[in-house]
């Protein structure tokens, strides 16, 4: 996961402090001494997590995140606030400035990574989100292209064993989600794959259980995989904290629960849930309204060209890489003319399945037109894209394909061109045009073979 990350603090110490861990991390970090600073930072360079010290001279912390807050060219930048362990009514007011989550000083490292984290991967699909809703506007699909909806309540299931705490975060859950209770954590697991909940939290206290399998578990079921865990847990016990972070629980709390750090933590997690959602949601609709390809399923071409403009001016302000791939299948007009043109369709669509089954899920894969395919790797390196043009030369190659409409079984290959954006002053075009002479290449040199533009 990378992220470009802004720490603000007035004092130079904690900056570097705070910077060496990140840094670390291969985080990319920018540094502010002051508020002034910090919003200036914000305005003019995509930044995608700020954390905040509250008490600075001049503006404070409160001020700053109330402002990123209020300008509609920040307000969807999360935000730590940094507060001291004495200041309880720091989070208060941090919530109302609008801070997403907390960090006590002394910073610890596990907190600060796993902070960090979840907060990253709430931009990054609430970014995706953005931009989809931003091609669906304008293409003209208007419905799609609302984003900026006030947050829905989410459903939460909360596996407790105990009556009192039971009701204490009942209680503080109560103004952002509808909460389900279960003590017994074997009966959990089934309401959890029953039901569709935004996020599960987990609180570890039973007497006689180990709540980490009842984790392990939601993670391994096909329904349950993908909701959040959220997992309350004892002070000073990082090592099984970091063994639960591997096992996919998504954050953690400590005991005693403050229920405005819940309250933070919980809506990230339920935030995250509802973007994924929506993204999943936009691509159903997305077939509906007509910007996919009938025979296979995937975006077309005027989808495509559309959404990678903007994934270019995404990646050349944040300095990322892009790549393309175009593939067209080899002699696919014999395939027409010896088994017709049913089988030809066949074809196309076992085809359309094994980039779908090749590429990842933040990839765009496209029919482009006739028997020629896009995928769009954002974040993705010339060298990554020679690997993945490869495997899915093989994925076709290695394998029949099944024609029912001819009652047999052929051997397909495909030819694949790719191309990398340059850093400066690259377009759709222009791009399309260098993966497209790169497969003329392949096609030229034999057929079935990946090759590269020269960059
Ligand atoms: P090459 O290896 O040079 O790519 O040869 P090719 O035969 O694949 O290329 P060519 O461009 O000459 O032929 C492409 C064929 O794809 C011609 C066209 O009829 C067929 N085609 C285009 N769209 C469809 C479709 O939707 N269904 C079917 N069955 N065939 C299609
Ligand atoms: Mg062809
Ligand atoms: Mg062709």
């Amino acid at each position: 996961m990378t992220a470009r990350i802004l720490v603000v603090d007035d004092v130079p110490a904690n900056v570097k402090l705070l910077e060496a861990r990140l840094v670390a991390e291969y985080f990319d970090v920018l540094t502010a001494g002051d508020g002034h600073a910090a919003l200036a930072t914000c305005e003019k360079t995509p930044v995608d997590l700020v954390l905040l010290d509250i008490m600075m001279p001049g503006m404070d912390g409160f001020e700053v995140c109330e402002r990123l807050k209020a300008n509609s060219r920040t307000a969807h930048i999360p935000v730590v606030m940094i507060t001291a362990l004495d200041q309880p009514s720091d989070r208060v007011r941090g919530l109302k400035a609008g801070a997403d989550d907390f960090l006590t000083k002394p910073v610890n490292d596990l907190q600060l990574m796993s902070r960090v984290k979840s907060l990253v991967r709430l931009k990054n699909v609430s970014d995706e989100l953005r931009l989809r809703a931003q091609t669906a506007q304008t293409i003209g699909l208007q419905e799609l292209a609302r984003v900026d909806r006030p947050d829905e309540p989410g459903s939460v299931l909360l596996v407790d064993g105990r009556a009192s705490s039971q009701e204490r975060l009942t209680r503080a859950l109560k103004p952002i989600a509808d909460v389900a209770v279960i003590s017994d954590p074997q009966a959990a697991l089934f309401e959890a794959a029953e039901s569709s909940f935004d996020l599960i939290i987990v609180n570890a206290n039973f007497d006689d259980y180990d709540p980490l399998r009842l984790c392990s578990q939601l993670r391994s079921l096909e329904r349950t995989r993908f909701i959040p865990i959220l997992l309350v847990t004892e002070q000073g016990n990082d090592e099984r904290i970091v063994r639960a972070l591997e096992l996919g629980v998504t954050d953690y709390i400590m005991r005693p629960v403050d229920p405005n750090e819940l309250v933070a933590r919980s809506l990230t997690q339920i935030r995250r849930k509802h973007c994924n959602d929506r993204l999943r949601a936009s691509v159903q609709q997305t077939i509906e309204l007509a910007v996919t390809d009938d025979l296979t399923g995937l975006h077309n071409r005027r989808y495509l060209e559309n959404h990678l403009k903007l994934l270019i001016d995404r990646a050349t302000t944040r300095g990322r890489p892009l790549s393309i791939c175009i593939t067209d299948i080899d002699r696919f007009k014999r395939v027409n003319d010896t088994h017709g043109h049913d089988a030809g369709d066949d074809v196309l669509r076992e085809f359309a399945n094994r980039v779908r089954a090749t590429v990842r899920g933040a990839d765009l894969a496209c029919r482009f037109g006739g028997e020629e395919f896009v995928v769009v790797m954002p974040d993705t390196t010339p060298e990554m894209a020679a690997i993945v043009a490869e495997r899915l030369r093989l994925a076709v190659e290695s394998r029949g394909f099944d024609i029912p409409q001819a009652a047999t079984v052929l051997n397909v290959t495909a030819s694949l061109g790719i191309a990398t954006l340059r850093p400066h002053g690259d377009t759709v075009e222009a791009l399309l045009k260098r993966a497209d002479m790169a497969l003329y290449q392949a096609k030229n040199g034999g057929r079935n073979r990946v090759v590269a533009a020269a960059a």
